[in-house]
């Protein structure tokens, strides 16, 4: 593996599981040290950073913070600052879901999706800037959603928070634009983690149709090519952005999708 990423530091919000695993995987892979964080089992955690850190020869460091929480965002940052100096590299990736119709829509669900999906990308974006400027080196990549970019019904504070996502990024890559910092956003469409997983036991449930129905028929209904996206293919885009040659990149949201958001 090329070490394109050798001295930088990462910090990967929502990295114990899924799309945030597979980017701190691939980060590590190519040089960076990083920060994890996001839930789990506490052991679990530990031997994850453990196995990251000996396979690639890296510094790997976890957060607790609760995205939700602004003073815990805070306090990671400054453990992030404490440990390497800084963050170069912060992708924003802490997300959930829920699905219900807008006025059954639980208020709690609401908040917590605007505060975890959309609201964190503004703390953690606020934190690591000063030293970003500094240095006159940054990325900031945020994973939004096609759900960034187009609708579906029931899905509204997702939709909400993941529009103000791309949203936010076109204007912080605008105000940083001179300062070496580029901020983008990537867009993709179903990728199988839990947080699918997740979401077709609960339409199987919702229709009464076969898990491999729901797959084919509602899941990747709006995907033209029928396949989930892959992780390590969002993983790839997130590496591409983090390294020098992005550097004009910013602003920018970008589709991985298998034609979605083409229609
Ligand atoms: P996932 O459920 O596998 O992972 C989510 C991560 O976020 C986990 O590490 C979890 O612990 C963490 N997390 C949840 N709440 C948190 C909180 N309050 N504070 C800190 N961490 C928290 O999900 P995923 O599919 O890998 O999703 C990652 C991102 O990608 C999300 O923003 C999601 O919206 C986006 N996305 C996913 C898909 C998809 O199809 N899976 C498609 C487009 C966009």
């Amino acid at each position: 593996m090329s070490n394109i990423l050798a001295g930088r530091s990462a910090l990967i919000t929502g990295s114990t599981s899924g799309i945030g695993l597979g980017i701190a995987t691939a980060y590590a892979a190519h040089g960076a040290n990083v920060m994890l964080n996001g839930f789990g089992d506490a052991d679990e955690i530990e031997s994850l950073r453990e196995e990251l850190a000996s396979e690639h020869g890296v510094e790997v460091s976890y957060s607790a913070a609760d995205m939700t929480k602004p003073a815990e965002i805070a306090a990671m940052y400054g453990k992030a600052k404490a440990e390497f100096g800084g963050i170069d590299i912060l992708v924003n990736n802490a997300g959930i879901q829920h699905v219900s119709p807008v006025e059954e829509f639980p208020i709690e669900k609401w908040d917590a999706i605007i505060a975890i999906n959309l609201s964190a990308v503004f703390h953690c974006t606020r934190a690591v800037l000063p030293m970003m400027k500094a240095k006159k080196w940054g990325r900031i990549i945020n994973i939004a959603s096609a759900h960034g970019l187009v609708a579906s019904p029931f899905k509204s504070a997702y939709v909400a928070a993941k529009h103000g996502v791309v949203g936010f990024a076109k204007a912080v890559a605008l105000e940083v634009a001179e300062q070496g910092i580029t901020v983008n956003s990537i867009c993709p469409g179903y990728v199988l983690t839990p947080l699918v997983e997740k979401q077709i036991d609960d339409q199987a449930r919702v229709h009464g149709i076969p898990r491999e129905s729901v797959i084919r028929d509602v899941i990747l209904a709006p995907q033209p090519n029928k396949q989930f996206v892959k992780i390590e293919e969002v993983a790839s885009l997130a590496l591409y952005l983090a390294t020098d040659a992005a550097v004009a990149i910013t602003g920018s949201a970008f589709s991985i999708d298998g034609g979605w958001t083409a229609r």
